[in-house]
């Protein structure tokens, strides 16, 4: 199975996405967790995505869309993934269906995680992270809106999305997720 997560920051895409991967016995694929284990190991990822990973910015195009088509042909991948953060703008769900084609595969569905707003905010503060502050998450959300949001008009009319209501116990939205697949 292929498959990606969307939502804000702090909608629950990390939780419920590894669940996913458990039972679905793929692969948990985190942009942003690479990122920052990049940034944490000064690698030349890390020297290149730190100025706009720290500023709550999108990592440019290029560099993500490297990132992934160097991820997805790792071994792990044979019998899917799930990708947690990517794409992120029409152009990386254009350039994933391009990889796809030459990996002859597809993706199965797009999961987004519907939170309002102010409970994004409310759930992004209580984490730890340090991209977590209230300047910066209303910046990720801001380009949750403006870049990610439009994206959903890639997926729709391809059949592909799968609209979960994120507000709810986890455990209700496991369910949700499982009973749409
Ligand atoms: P996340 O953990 O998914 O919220 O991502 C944390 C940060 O990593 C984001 O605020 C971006 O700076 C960067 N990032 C993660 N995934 C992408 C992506 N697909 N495209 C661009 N930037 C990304």
């Amino acid at each position: 199975m292929r498959l990606v997560i969307l939502g804000g920051p702090g909608s629950g895409k990390g939780t419920q996405g590894k669940q996913l991967c458990n039972k679905l016995g793929i692969p948990w694929i985190s942009t942003g967790d690479i990122f920052r284990a990049a940034i944490a190991q000064n690698s030349e990822l890390g020297v290149k995505s730190a100025p706009y990973v720290e500023r709550g910015e999108l990592v440019p195009d290029a560099i993500a869309i490297e990132l992934i088509r160097e991820r997805l042909v790792q071994p792990d991948t044979a019998n899917g993934w799930l990708l947690d953060g990517y794409p992120r703008t029409a152009f990386q769900a254009e350039e994933l269906d391009f990889l796809l084609d030459d990996l002859r595969g597809r993706l199965n569905w797009a999961i987004w995680l519907d939170v309002p707003e102010p409970v994004l905010i409310d759930r992004s503060l209580g984490r730890s992270r340090s991209d977590d502050r209230l300047d910066i998450i209303r910046r990720r959300i801001e380009l949750f809106h403006e870049r990610t949001i439009p994206m959903m008009d890639y997926y729709e009319p391809r059949e592909k999305l799968l609209r979960i209501n994120g507000n709810q116990p986890p455990e209700a939205v496991q369910q949700d997720i499982l009973a749409a697949l």
